[in-house]
């Protein structure tokens, strides 16, 4: 187990940078997701710390000591890949054992981890098994066995369920999240699932073109987005643009939107505000008289039904805005039917543009 931090990392291809001036700290113990668009340098900064590859500036600490010049081998890192290949003709337990025994291991030191290791992946009957008789979920389990029975101090996590359809990637999502509890190992996972992100990690950092856009808790870049980028890749959000007013923003319609009150330094100028699909409500027109907070009138055009839940898509001053809504029962609203939007300025994150 080990604290990772790596700083002021840059790393160039010709005159591209993949990753330029990041600086994360990966807390010991920790599970964090790296988020970001294809080519973002994800997997660039994986390989940085697995020391696959090295920065051209900037260090990479482990366990408090500088290992950006440490060769791969030297590093104490577990990994599983997306298409982590195991031995397909050694059983599982010689296709975990692999790493002691290249680390030359006593053998009989060797049977107690690699039991130990399976039986923490749960695969502890099937040791004699060939990659082939496992199913997916199951080939997985050991590349991870395989990853943790050297007792690495940190694991890197390079999208190590993306191959596995839905149900499985679910019960795996669980599995490994108990599996990192119980070793209790500083782990780097990337991913392109936001879903996966959420719920899994600890901490999430967000890239996009080699650098770091935010990073901070689940519910803190999810309720607290810092970018329209952000906002809009973890998760679903309205973007509302206009002028920064004294407690918010005015639309270009000139409608006053009312947001959370921000400990930032007061915004002038333009700005925008991000507002959830799930955050907002519908009403009929009629009803808008009664509505506190934010108001804003608009016209279904568009609900889509996905049995607990309806999107709306609702057009107001040539914008359309997503409302997400519970399916409880409630009679829905029609296409084209006049409706309102509110919703409370809490819910309502201004946004520097
Ligand atoms: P994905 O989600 O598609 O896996 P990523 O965020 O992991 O993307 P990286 O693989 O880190 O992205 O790549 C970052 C950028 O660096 C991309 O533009 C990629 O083309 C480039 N790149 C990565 N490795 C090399 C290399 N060895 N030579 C040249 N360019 C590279």
């Amino acid at each position: 187990m080990a604290e990772v931090r790596v700083e002021n990392v840059s790393r160039s291809f010709g005159a591209h940078k993949a990753l330029d001036d990041v600086s994360i700290a990966f807390p010991d113990g920790g599970f964090y997701a790296l988020l970001g668009p294809s080519g973002s340098g994800k997997t660039t900064l994986l390989r940085q710390i697995a020391g696959f590859d090295f920065p051209d500036s900037g260090r990479i600490v482990i366990d408090g000591k500088g290992v950006e010049r440490v060769p791969v081998e030297k590093r104490r890192i577990g990994m599983v890949f997306q298409n982590y290949a195991l031995f397909p003709n050694m059983s599982v337990t010689d296709n975990v054992a692999f790493g002691l025994s290249v680390r030359g291991v006593s053998r009989a030191e060797i049977a107690g981890e690699v039991q130990r290791a399976l039986d923490l992946v749960q695969l502890g009957g099937l040791g004699e098994r060939r990659p082939h008789q496992l199913s997916g979920g199951q080939r997985q389990r050991v590349a991870l066995a395989r990853a943790i029975v050297i007792r690495p101090q940190v694991l890197l996590l390079d999208e190590p369920l993306s191959a596995l359809d839905k149900a499985l990637r679910v019960d795996m999502q669980v599995e490994l999240k108990r599996i990192q509890r119980e070793v209790g190992i500083t782990t780097i996972f990337v991913t392109h699932d936001q879903e996966e992100a959420l719920t899994m990690s600890d901490r999430i950092g967000i890239l996009r073109e080699g650098r770091l856009v935010q990073e901070g808790s689940p519910e803190e870049i999810y309720d607290h987005p810092v970018s329209e980028f952000a906002a809009t890749f973890l998760g679903d959000a309205n973007i509302l643009r206009g002028e920064a007013t004294e407690t918010g923003i005015r639309l270009g319609d000139g409608t006053e939107i009312a947001t959370r009150l921000n400990s930032m330094v007061r915004m002038t100028g333009k700005v925008s505000c991000a507002v959830r699909p799930e955050r907002i409500t519908i009403l009929p027109a009629s009803a808008a008289a009664s509505t506190t907070g934010n108001r804003l009138a608009g016209r279904v055009s568009k609900r889509i039904f996905a049995g607990d839940s309806s999107t709306y898509f609702v057009e107001r001053d040539g914008q359309t805005i997503k409302v997400l809504v519970q399916n409880a029962g409630q009679i829905p609203f029609d296409e084209g039917q006049d409706i309102v939007l509110t919703w409370s300025p809490e819910s309502t994150v201004l946004i520097r543009t």
